[in-house]
């Protein structure tokens, strides 16, 4: 067999990169992937009580790269949603980020709108360094939002307190002063119409995409020659572990049907009470109708499926040291969250994704 072009990895990287090659270069392109569906961990279906689900956590889309939402737009129409959750703290269930109605309900108050900056900067550290996760929320918000909010959701999650973690991990969840609830403020948001899956099979519905499912790429990558490899499995296993394993952390996600409906919000956060962090309901995500529910518990563990690298010093300096052999191995491209090692949101791994194909590939 021969193939100029061969992926590691069928998820939302490996497949942009697919499409790009067959649509754009007009090559034929091997895409080999270990589970035996499509989608990585974007991957949804429908499960027994009919309800379209998440198997790998929920994914909301959100970009404000308008070259990244026509790019997908191509492939799928979107269901217009603009994700809220909730989080279950000191009995209620308040919105999160943190926003005026946070602020007031946790503290008993009713301050207007603009007087909730000048109550914040009477809880903040507004003078601290930031060096890590813990820092960000300290300055910003003060100890009681950290303590309550931040430091044991993050304590499940990642099986360590925000100081060890770099800022930028819970710089993703805001504090804001007004009293926009949404999850996001980006200018796109949505889910996939008829879900990831249904998009990434448009995106590799061409001809010159040939898929092998359900083989570990290493395993076959001798017998089949190529002049270019394009790796989103984990840098790491690519290089048979010689600089020692980078960690990942992944969750273990437990599933249940109920009847009716079940929660408030499509996610509800559980930083203080039970092991799991989050419950999602994902018939209120999709909008799907149905006298049924399914919701997932997501158990943070050390075992398993990788879905998070670990942005900590330690691993930051590991991997900088596979990106140095990387960089001695111009015939793999490492690409995506698991081959660069990065905590792409589903937008950032397009975007990235774009741009290795032009400029490491197109020419
Ligand atoms: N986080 C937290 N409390 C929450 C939600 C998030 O402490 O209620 C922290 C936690 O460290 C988490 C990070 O913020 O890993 C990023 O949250 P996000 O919702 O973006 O995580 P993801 O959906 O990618 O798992």
């Amino acid at each position: 067999m021969k193939f100029r072009y061969i992926i590691a990895g069928a998820g939302i990287t490996g497949l942009t990169i697919a499409e790009r090659i067959a649509n754009v270069l007009g090559d034929d392109v091997l895409v080999i992937e270990r589970d035996r569906h499509i989608g990585g961990n974007c991957y949804d279906f429908y499960d027994d009580a009919g309800l379209l689900i998440h198997k790998y956590g929920p994914h909301i889309f959100h970009t404000s790269d308008k070259e990244v939402w026509d790019y997908l737009s191509e492939f799928t129409d979107w269901r217009l949603y603009q994700h809220k959750v909730l989080t279950f703290v000191d009995g209620q269930m308040l919105p999160l980020p943190i926003c005026a109605e946070t602020i007031n309900r946790l503290f008993g108050l009713r301050l207007a709108h603009n007087e909730i900056d000048a109550f914040l900067d009477s809880i903040r550290e507004a003078d601290r360094p930031v060096n890590n996760s813990e820092d960000v929320v300290l300055k910003n918000a003060g100890s009681v939002i950290y303590e309550k909010f931040f430091k044991n959701y993050t304590k499940k999650q990642w099986d360590m307190y925000p100081d060890e973690l770099d800022a930028s991990v819970i710089s993703r969840v805001p504090i804001r002063t007004n009293d926009d609830q949404r999850y996001f403020t980006d200018t796109y948001q949505g889910l996939p119409r008829r879900g990831y899956t249904e998009m990434m099979h448009r995106m590799a519905d061409h001809p010159k995409i040939h898929l092998l499912l359900g083989t570990d790429y290493q395993s076959v990558l001798g017998e089949i020659e190529h002049e270019r490899l394009v790796c989103t499995a984990p840098v790491d296993a690519h290089f048979g572990y010689k600089l020692g394993r980078l960690k990942y952390r992944s969750l273990d996600i437990r599933f249940e049907t109920h009847d009716g409906d079940f929660q408030p919000a499509s996610v509800v956060n559980y930083p203080n009470d039970y092991d799991f962090t989050r419950i999602t309901e994902y018939k209120k995500l999709t909008g799907q109708q149905s006298d049924r529910t399914t919701i997932s518990f997501e158990f943070p563990t050390w075992e398993g499926r990788p879905y998070y690298p670990v942005p900590t010093p330690e691993q930051k300096a590991l991997y900088t040291q596979y990106k140095a052999l990387a960089d001695e191995t111009p015939d793999v491209v490492f690409a995506g969250r698991l081959g660069e090692y990065r905590y792409y949101n589903m937008d950032a791994a397009v975007a990235s994704a774009l741009r290795i194909f032009q400029e490491k590939l197109a020419r």
